[in-house]
């Protein structure tokens, strides 16, 4: 079972493959792994004394950043992903970065994003479309994420306004949609003083986040 890989030099870390969305570039459909990487499909889900003992065993040298990435969107388990960047933080010396689709508010509740400070160094959301109605056929969320005001894309903004003033945050899209909407994409990153990264489809490892 493949809970932890290494990939372009970064540790990545697959504690689940829930995620509520369907988006259009998703890497899953297209296959179950990355590079010469096991299956990233996980048998369970892992358990916490199981995520500390792939980590303690996973040879780690010469790597500076983890990343919650997963074949799924890590905040779908936030409890363990809080409690493995605890870990990860209390024996090593890596920077945590979380690659995720923004909507963790929406799949838990009560969830206080206050949580991450101090645990993760760096938040990668996915953009995805300059407005809700692009966002929801590229992203296609579950339908129940999609109410409220703004529905998800909504949430995804105010998740990111968020995280801004908790860590080094940046927006990612994927080059699915066309080039006037990355460039409206750009234009709202600026608005919202967030760094914007345009990533190619398929042949980027973080398209599945
Ligand atoms: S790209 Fe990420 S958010 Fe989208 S369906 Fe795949 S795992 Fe879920």
């Amino acid at each position: 079972m493949t809970i932890f890989y290494k990939f372009e030099g970064k540790l990545y870390i697959n504690i689940t493959n829930g995620c509520p969305c369907d988006c259009v570039f998703c890497i899953r459909k297209n296959g179950d792994s990355i590079e010469d990487n096991d299956s990233l499909w996980l048998e369970h889900e892992p358990s916490f004394e199981e995520i500390c003992a792939a980590f303690d065993n996973f040879d780690k040298t010469g790597m500076t950043e983890a990343v919650f990435c997963g074949y799924g969107e890590p905040t779908v388990r936030v409890d363990m992903l809080l409690k493995t960047a605890e870990y990860i933080k209390a024996n090593s010396g890596l920077q945590i970065r979380l690659n995720t689709n923004g909507l963790v508010r929406l799949i838990h509740k009560d969830f206080d994003v206050e949580k991450f400070k101090g645990l993760i160094d760096s938040v990668s959301i996915s953009l995805n479309a300059p407005n809700e109605e692009r966002y929801n056929e590229v992203t296609r969320p579950n339908k129940e994420l999609c109410k409220g005001e703004g529905g998800a894309f909504g949430e995804m903004l105010r998740f990111a306004e968020d995280m801004k003033k908790i860590c080094k945050t940046a927006f990612t899209v994927v080059d699915v949609i066309t080039p006037e909407e990355i460039e409206e994409c750009r234009k709202l990153s600026e608005r919202m003083g967030i760094p914007l990264r345009v990533r190619s489809y398929v042949t980027d490892n973080e398209s599945y986040t």
